[in-house]
């Protein structure tokens, strides 16, 4: 990644300083008004871009708050229970999520002295963050002149620059970074990931890229081939649907094993047999080892504990929020 603007890649058309008034100006009359476009403060822009990882912004904007209510630094962030992080995160599915934010503001506050890291290479270093959103805190934070690709500004750059994300014509990640990095207008690096971030999302969206009012039509490459590709891609979507159901049916229920957890407060913990009863109504013996399972999958991304020393051999375990109490 590098800083500033390379007017020497190839994929950098010349009418380029053109298409960045055109983008520049619709995102000043366009941009929605969100919270974390106020504030330069590190810490609130990585909460933001962690929930806005697969969660909507209508979604994200009251949690956004209310998690910073709760831990409005990273210094309480690292300070807290993960027992209670994973219930502010309640909502936003991916608890994940929640875990790694802690694990960084932990090691933002071990290894820096509480202070985030300014560069992108030192960002990448904290537990839980990629390229896309070590660069995406150097740009809002900091406002630096680095460019960054997430799956939306991929899309954009793809079809303005180069045409349609179709196979033939597909450039790979490292291309794509290189040409974010290159087109970074000098001095404009905080409005510029702005302006791709919200324009992917409002007006070239993945499925219904508003093209006929697009103010870019006449400079994009994929204009207008793109509204077919879109259509038969949609066409071929089904065996991908029943593919997305299935992975859906997992996420289900780890989010509601952490669900009957929480509800459970800060006990000792619920045994497994107790605990499968409580999170599917069919639940039979012979479903045991898909819950052992799915609550050991929870356990190695530390959302849950799994107790080891049972009162006896045929006793069941006993699982728990992790930060809950021990004893008992
Ligand atoms: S013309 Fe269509 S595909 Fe091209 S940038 Fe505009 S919305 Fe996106």
């Amino acid at each position: 990644m590098t800083d500033g603007r390379d007017d020497r890649h190839p994929d950098i058309p010349e009418d380029m300083p053109e298409i960045e008034t055109i983008l520049l100006n619709w995102y000043r009359r366009n941009a929605r008004d969100l919270p974390w476009r106020q504030t330069r403060d590190p810490y609130r822009i990585l909460v933001s871009e962690v929930m806005l990882q697969q969660t909507q912004v209508d979604r994200v904007i009251p949690k956004y708050h209310a998690f910073l209510d709760a831990f409005p630094s990273s210094e309480a962030l690292a300070a807290a229970s993960t027992a209670d992080v994973i219930r502010l995160w309640s909502g936003l599915g991916y608890n994940r999520r929640a875990v790694n934010l802690q694990r960084a503001a932990r090691a933002v506050a071990v290894e820096h002295g509480g202070a985030f890291p300014r560069d992108v290479s030192s960002l990448k270093k904290l537990p839980g963050i990629g390229p896309y959103t070590a660069g995406a805190i150097a740009c809002f934070a900091f406002e630096q002149d680095v460019g960054f690709l997430d799956t939306n500004i991929r899309r954009l750059l793809h079809r303005l620059l180069i045409g349609p994300e179709v196979p033939e014509e597909q450039r790979s990640q490292r291309e794509m970074q290189a040409l974010a990095s290159s087109i970074v207008p000098y001095g404009h690096g905080w409005e510029w990931g702005q302006t791709l971030i919200e324009f992917g999302a409002l007006q070239c969206t993945a499925r219904k890229p508003a093209c006929l009012t697009c103010p870019l039509q006449h400079h994009c490459c994929a204009f207008p081939e793109i509204q077919t590709v879109l259509a038969d891609l949609a066409r071929n979507g089904f065996r991908r649907k029943k593919e997305a159901a299935f992975e859906g049916s997992n996420r289900f229920y780890r989010g509601r094993v952490l669900r009957v957890l929480q509800e459970d407060g800060h006990s000792t913990g619920i045994e497994l047999e107790h605990l499968g009863h409580r999170v599917r109504d069919d639940y039979a013996p012979e479903h045991q080892g898909w819950l052992e399972s799915l609550v050991e999958g929870l356990a190695s991304d530390g959302l849950v504990q799994i107790q080891e020393d049972r009162p006896s051999y045929d006793s069941s375990p006993k699982v728990r929020l992790p930060g809950s109490s021990s004893e008992g």
